[in-house]
């Protein structure tokens, strides 16, 4: 994502060093998490500390081995980090180019289920400006995947815009859709809130699976037949729309930098997030980078 309202577009990382712990969705572990300041052109790296050798990972739409109901990341040898996708859309909302995130296990801590804890984190410790400036990639011809009445699209455009609409077989949720720039740092008012979300009936069968082992009320949105199971109710009347753009920024920072374009998103999750990229990707006159 790109403010091009930004006259100083110049690569950003973090001041100083910062920790946060929280439990993984789907192990239910304690993890750990540390985000150091990285040089200009480091990108976005995970490091494994609980892994001796081979443990780092590019935050790379390359390095995307699984996407189901996360987005994971593995290096060459086989070493992973999931459930990066609300981190890296903070990275993306903050405009955050270059950072090394440590961490003691293989998936990010989901928090309270948004991107807003990392926001909050980021913020605190504070956001230093670099001396170089970020490369954007600016998108030049039309993409679209789709899958299954689902699909995903990102057209020539002068600034980062996203539109999204889902459509679940809930009367709770049904049909939401919700179109956004991103621009003067509203990322942090209209999408880091947006929590996950889940469905009562869905929730056994992912424990029987061995997922959403951490997952609980106070890390997502778990609607029921009739009503919203948490007691203090939704952030945003259309929360769960605004969570599935939360998720697509976060995958699409995987491009490697923040992309100039319109995307649409309708009823897609991190599959087809990610089958763009590598479309996207596939062909040099698709993209160009710019200053
Ligand atoms: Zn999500």
């Amino acid at each position: 994502m790109i403010d091009t309202n930004h006259k100083n577009n110049n690569q950003q990382t973090i001041s100083n060093s910062i920790s946060i712990k929280g439990i993984g969705l789907h192990t239910g572990n304690l993890v750990e998490l540390t985000l150091e300041p990285a040089a200009v052109d480091n990108g976005i790296k995970f490091i494994r500390v609980d892994k001796k050798n081979d443990n780092v990972i590019e935050a790379i739409w390359s390095n995307v081995s699984e996407t189901v109901l996360s987005t994971t990341i593995s290096n060459s040898y086989g070493v992973k980090i999931s459930t990066i996708e609300h981190l890296m859309s903070a990275l993306s909302g903050l405009h955050i180019d270059n950072l090394n995130i440590y961490i003691n296990a293989n998936e990010v801590p989901i928090m309270d289920g948004s991107s807003k804890p990392f926001v909050e984190m980021i913020e605190e410790i504070g956001i230093k400006k670099q001396s170089k400036k970020r490369k954007l990639l600016n998108v030049k011809k039309s993409i679209e995947v789709s899958e299954n009445n689902t699909s995903v699209k990102i057209v020539p455009n002068n600034q980062f815009s996203i539109d999204f609409e889902i459509d679940f077989p809930s009367k709770i949720v049904s049909k939401q859709s919700c179109q956004l720039q991103l621009i003067n740092g509203n990322y942090k008012t209209d999408i880091a809130a947006a929590r996950t979300f889940g469905f009562e009936k869905d929730v056994k069968y992912l424990r029987s699976n061995g997922l959403a082992l951490g997952g609980s009320l106070d890390n997502a949105v778990v609607v029921g037949e009739n009503e919203i199971l948490n007691k203090d109710g939704l952030r945003y009347t259309d929360e769960f729309v605004r969570h599935k753009i939360l998720d697509s920024i976060g995958d699409l920072y995987l491009a490697g930098s923040p992309i100039i374009g319109y995307f649409y998103g309708n009823k897609s999750g991190h599959y087809l997030n990610n089958q763009l990229l590598r479309k996207l990707f596939s062909d040099e006159t698709n993209y160009e980078y710019i200053n």
